[in-house]
């Protein structure tokens, strides 16, 4: 596993958040993409070499609708970058994990995206991500 390539957020309204992380960081984010199969739609911006994801969810039964309804806005998962998302996700398993989707899923900004439960992690939703080639 490599560096922290993302913080996820989730957010109610991407607009207003937008304006709220475009203040705190001093720039604006330099995309937004929706992924319709997760029902969301993100911003991203770069802070130094890392960057935040700001998640808003587009229907109630979006993950993020429901993370939001049942534990409100925030941190909502940390992303790790990953040379080989296969090797990983055999890797953790063998190590006791639970994989959400052993098949690695399009995410958003042009990663192949495999999330580990909560449960398995103390509380804390991990992504990993490999740069599509
Ligand atoms: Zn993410």
């Amino acid at each position: 596993m490599n560096k922290i390539e993302h913080i996820g957020i989730a957010v109610k309204d991407l607009e207003k958040s937008n304006e709220i992380f475009a203040a705190l960081f001093g720039k604006s984010h330099y995309k937004m993409e929706e992924v319709e199969s997760e029902g969301v739609k993100t911003s991203f911006f770069q802070v130094g070499s890392n960057k935040v994801e700001l998640l808003e969810g587009t229907n109630e039964n979006s993950p993020i609708s429901k993370f939001i309804e049942k534990k409100g806005e925030g941190v909502h998962h940390i992303a790790f970058s990953v040379d080989d998302i296969l090797s990983e996700v055999a890797r953790l398993k063998k190590e006791g994990f639970i994989v959400l989707n052993e098949i690695p899923k399009k995410g958003a900004d042009n990663k192949l995206v495999v999330f580990l439960h909560p449960k398995s992690t103390n509380g804390v939703l991990i992504e990993l991500c490999q740069e599509i080639a």
